[in-house]
């Protein structure tokens, strides 16, 4: 009898002892998944971490290299690289540039006529055109945003300043970039902080400084590269900032003789104050070069 109530118990206290340990079983197990989760949740978060600060400091490694800052959703031109605007692929394209401006004379009457005649431009603007007039930020924004492209023509466009180094008619790198630098915020504070362009055309031309033979043009070459800019010349002009001031018929035949039969032509133009007979001109400009053929393109 005795021994019969001793096997109870004990079979009780297995019972118990066996359950106790399921119990204890299950919550270990519980918290094994659980840690187990949360270690696997760390790793994703860290893994993702890395790459961000992975991907951040690559970006800031070109761009220390590049010396330009790329923002996130950096807006720009439209169009094609300045650098291929002229390599020939069997279409007839033209870019029509404007120079100096904006005016707030010239610049509205050039904006009317491109639009009326459903074709953009590029316009190569100067910081000090801008500076301090409401009136030129407006016809900035509007240039920009009916589809036109926007360039760097220095700030002052001064050529006793930027090309003037020890008394000799040479670039002054710092001074040059420095108004590169200057226009192109004055820029940004119309067209917002994310807008960067990198097309700059130098007073003069590009072409200019090779005719003189300048020294210094290897170093603002190699500055332009680390930045990403590049310089805009051109190879057909229509003859509106010579010293005889000619009329709109005239400055058409400019056009038509130096467009000549090029695929590919940039054609220079200004769009500062007293240039009415270009704005004259361009209706009688484009419907020529639409009747050639020509498309109209714009520069990035
Ligand atoms: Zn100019």
């Amino acid at each position: 009898m005795k021994n019969v109530v001793a096997k109870r118990r004990l079979n009780k206290r297995k019972v118990f002892f066996t359950r106790v340990s399921l119990i204890v079983l299950v919550i270990l197990l519980v918290m094994t998944v659980k840690v187990s989760f949360q270690q696997r949740k760390i790793k994703t978060s860290s893994y993702l971490g890395n790459k961000v600060a992975s991907s951040s400091k690559k970006h800031k490694a070109s761009s220390v290299k590049k010396n330009t800052v790329v923002l996130k959703n950096q807006i720009s031109n439209d169009g094609t690289n300045a650098e291929d605007a002229l390599k020939e692929d069997g279409k007839k394209t033209v870019y029509l540039t404007f120079d100096d401006g904006p005016s707030t004379t010239v610049t509205p009457k050039i904006l009317d006529i491109l639009k009326a005649n459903g074709v953009h431009a590029t316009f190569f603007l100067v910081g000090h055109a801008i500076e301090g007039s409401s009136k030129a930020a407006d016809l900035v924004r509007r240039a920009y945003n009916e589809g036109n492209a926007i360039g760097d023509h220095t700030y002052s466009h001064d050529m006793k300043k930027l090309y003037r180094y020890n008394g000799r008619n040479v670039v002054d790198v710092d001074a040059f970039m420095n108004e590169v630098d200057r226009t192109q915020s004055i820029i940004k504070n119309i067209l917002g902080p994310t807008f960067f362009t990198r097309i700059v055309r130098m007073p003069g031309g590009h072409m200019s400084r090779v005719y003189y033979k300048d020294p210094n043009l290897p170093q603002l070459d190699s500055v332009f590269r680390q930045r990403n800019l590049v310089s805009v010349d051109w190879n057909a002009y229509d003859h509106d900032a010579e010293g005889r001031k000619e009329y709109s018929g005239e400055l058409f035949n400019h056009v038509k003789n130096e467009v000549g039969n090029h695929e590919k032509a940039i054609i220079l133009m200004h769009d500062t104050y007293g240039k009415e007979e270009t704005a004259k001109a361009l209706p009688n400009i484009i419907q020529y070069l639409k009747a050639q053929g020509y498309e109209f393109g714009t520069l990035k």
